[in-house]
């Protein structure tokens, strides 16, 4: 390794330990990052990259149990987080193609809306709900 003796920190380094390490820091910056957005919002929100993230994290750590720690109850802990975090994900990239583009004034309105919200005109049938 890199380090005199292989170790830093008190911690002795190889590949799958930085892969662990890395599944850490994915998942303390998802953290990091919705908590700064909700006070912001002055409301519980959960940004995107959160999910992106959470799933970086998992794959990270699902790897680091499975080829490293090979420990069954570290991989079974980690082997179905991707579930919900590809279920937001999907949930979220449908929110996104439901919004209602006004043809008038290009306002993109949210899912529903049967006005827009910028100039008031009705917004196309079809594309509510
Ligand atoms: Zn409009």
């Amino acid at each position: 390794m890199f380090f005199p003796g292989g170790r830093l920190f008190g911690i002795e380094w190889n590949t799958w330990k930085i892969v662990g390490w890395m599944a850490n820091a994915a998942f303390a910056t998802r953290f990091i990052i919705q908590w700064r957005a909700t006070e912001l919002r002055k409301q519980v929100v959960v940004p995107v990259v959160f999910w992106w993230l959470s799933i970086v994290g998992s794959l990270f750590l699902l790897s680091y149990a499975v080829f490293y720690r090979r420990d069954s109850v570290f991989i079974f802990a980690n082997a179905f987080n991707w579930i919900p975090y590809i279920r937001n994900l999907v949930i979220h990239r449908r929110h996104v193609k439901a919004h209602v583009e006004c043809r008038i004034c290009q306002k993109v309105n949210p899912p529903g809306a049967r006005f827009c919200m910028e100039c008031g005109k009705g917004l196309p049938l079809a594309a509510r709900d």
